[in-house]
């Protein structure tokens, strides 16, 4: 366990910036206090992850979104059965491609590790 400065256990949140989508770091449990706490918990990403990550989560996100519309029937008055099927045939492709990428992307980070 991580201790802050402040004493207390640190925490592990992730980061939602454009140089380190979704690396985890530690930070003081007290929201609000004037800790200043910070120590990253997952080494550096390697350049192609920082590039291709942001893209993958918006594609990730626009394709719960779409599910999310299937599923609640949302959007239903404007859209017939097959702008359905069209969308379920599009989140089956991204979800696919988001899963390449994240082999690729694992991959490259285990030669740079090595
Ligand atoms: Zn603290």
């Amino acid at each position: 366990m991580v201790l802050c400065y402040c004493g207390r256990f640190a925490i592990v949140r992730t980061s939602k910036t454009d140089t380190n989508p979704g690396r985890r770091f530690y930070c003081c449990a007290e929201q609000g206090s004037n800790c200043g706490f910070f120590m990253w918990f997952d080494p550096p990403m390697c350049a192609r992850s920082t590039e291709l990550i942001p893209g993958l989560l918006k594609s990730k996100m626009r394709a719960d979104l779409l599910e999310h519309e299937l599923r609640t029937g949302l959007g239903s008055s404007t859209r017939n059965q097959a702008d359905f099927e069209k969308l379920e045939q599009e989140i089956s492709k991204k979800n696919t491609q988001i899963k390449y990428l994240l082999v690729i992307i694992a991959f490259l980070c285990l030669m740079l590790l090595f």
